[in-house]
């Protein structure tokens, strides 16, 4: 188990940019995600922490220590690749057991961890097998074991999980949490599935373009993001182009296209301002008027109704913008026709105001 600090790293490809800036700590035992959009440099960030990308601005420690001039056999670590890192031509035992014969660890030693490896991610048995003879999602586990098996003192996974289908990525999802958590090895998780990265971790990096654009626990990030790419990232939100019509110590009164609605406040908004207001499709309720203190509550037009299963979404008019509403999909629950009007509902305290 170890920590590992990284101070101002930034990355350049030539004249690209490729990772700007990051400065994190990732504490022992943590599970610590880094989440984005394809090309925001978070396999470069990993890659540089393994030892594989060397790293030329900034830092990064290991417990403590800067391990910028060692090797990447040298740094303890486990890496776990997008495709199943496992050879195809041994099989799974001689796999698990490479590392260790490279040690030079005597055939006991080797055995007895090979097969304690093989108990920690559920493959007992299969010893004699082949990739070819596996399910994607077993060769992850093996590749898996293969990594433990060398005790890292940190464990890196890129986006181990994109190859395998949704109802395995699932599973494995938990079943990679579970691993961790018992183990207690610390893993930074690199993942562009904010599905993921919020089942899964301690704590989250958003990245954006090079730059961490928040750090958080799954339910900050979620709840409280700090600025729009966050915001859009992260589940779904509605956009609402707002102006502020007033603005007091509990809260603000926003005017979105004619209509009023209150909202918590953010320090700096200014009277007649143009700002943003964001809200959750899942917070805004349809149906009955919320005649309550600290909600919002309006009949607006309905456009269209989608069924999805668990959920269904309305799409509202909201003057000559749009606001979603998902709602649970409830066997009593009214559906009112797009064409008619339907009250509309949320807690002014789940909306917020963003910066641009
Ligand atoms: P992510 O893993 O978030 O998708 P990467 O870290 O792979 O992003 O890439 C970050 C940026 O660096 C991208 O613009 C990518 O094209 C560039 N990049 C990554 N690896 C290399 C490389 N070996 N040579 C040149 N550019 C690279
Ligand atoms: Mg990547």
């Amino acid at each position: 188990m170890a920590n590992v600090k990284l101070s101002e790293l930034s990355k350049y490809y030539g004249k690209n940019l490729a990772v700007d800036n990051i400065s994190v700590e990732i504490m022992e035992g943590e599970f610590f995600s880094l989440l984005g959009p394809s090309g925001c440099g978070k396999s470069t960030t990993l890659r540089m922490i393994a030892g594989f990308e060397e790293t030329e601005i900034g830092s990064i420690e290991i417990d403590g220590v800067d391990v910028s001039g060692l090797l990447p056999e040298q740094r303890e670590i486990g890496f776990v690749f997008q495709n199943y890192a496992i050879f195809p031509h041994m099989n799974v035992y001689d796999n698990i057991a490479f590392g260790l014969r490279l040690r030079k660890l005597s055939a006991n030693e080797i055995d007895s961890r090979v097969r304690a490896a093989l108990e920690q991610v559920g493959m007992t048995g299969f010893e004699n097998r082949y990739q070819k003879e596996m399910s994607g999602g077993q060769q992850q586990r093996v590749a898996l074991a293969r990594v433990l098996v060398t005790e890292p003192r940190i464990l890196l996974l890129d986006e181990p999980l994109s190859a395998l289908d949704k109802n395995l990525r699932e599973e494995m999802k938990f079943w990679i949490k579970d691993l961790q958590s018992s183990l207690g090895i610390t893993t930074i998780y690199v993942t562009h599935d904010q599905g993921e990265a919020l089942t899964m971790s301690d704590r989250i990096a958003v990245m954006n373009e090079g730059r961490i654009a928040q750090i958080g626990t799954p339910e900050e990030i979620y709840e409280h993001p700090t600025d729009r790419f966050v915001t859009e990232f992260i589940g779904e939100s509605n956009i609402l182009r707002a102006k502020v019509a007033a603005v007091s110590d509990t809260g603000c009164e926003l005017d979105i296209d004619g209509q009023t609605v209150s909202a918590p406040v953010r320090d700096g908004i200014l009277v007649s301002a143009d700002t943003i207001l964001a809200l959750r499709p899942e917070r805004v309720l349809v149906g009955e008027k919320a005649d309550k203190e600290g909600w919002n509550s309006f009949e607006l037009p309905i456009k269209k109704v989608t069924y999805q299963g668990p959920f269904v979404r309305f799409l509202f008019a909201l003057g000559t913008q749009e606001l979603i509403a998902e709602v649970a999909n409830r066997q009593d629950m009214e559906k009112p026709d797009p064409g008619t009007k339907a009250w509309v509902s949320w807690q002014s305290d789940s909306g917020r105001i963003i910066a641009e």
